[in-house]
C-alpha cells in the first residue's frame, strides 16, 4: 500500500506534456493526446493510483508543472492535499 494517492482527471488535461517530460514511468501521452496515469484505477470522474515515498519526487513535480491543474497528490495518513 502506498503511502500517497494521485489524483488524475483525465477529462481536463490539455495534453501538454509536461507530466510526461518530468515523470516519464509513471506519465506517458495516449493517441488521443491527453495523458495516461500508468497503473491508475478509475474511480469514477478520476484516475487514481497508490505511490510510496520513492515515487513522490516527481509525480510532485509533475503535478505542480501541469498547466491544467489536474494532478492532485494526496497524503493518505492525514488526509492532506500536498498538490
Ligand atoms: S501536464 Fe497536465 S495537461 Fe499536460 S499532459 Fe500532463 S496531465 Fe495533461
Amino acid at each position: 500500500m502506498g503511502k500517497y494517492k494521485i489524483e488524475y482527471q483525465r477529462s481536463g488535461c490539455i495534453g501538454a506534456g509536461v507530466c510526461a517530460a518530468l515523470c516519464e514511468k509513471h506519465w506517458v501521452m495516449a493517441d488521443d493526446g491527453k495523458a495516461d496515469l500508468v497503473g491508475a484505477k478509475n474511480e469514477g470522474e478520476l484516475n487514481v493510483k497508490e505511490i510510496d515515498e520513492t515515487e513522490l519526487d516527481c509525480n510532485k513535480q509533475a503535478a505542480e508543472g501541469c498547466p491544467a491543474n489536474v494532478i492532485h497528490i494526496i497524503d493518505k495518513k492525514t488526509g492532506e492535499k500536498i498538490v
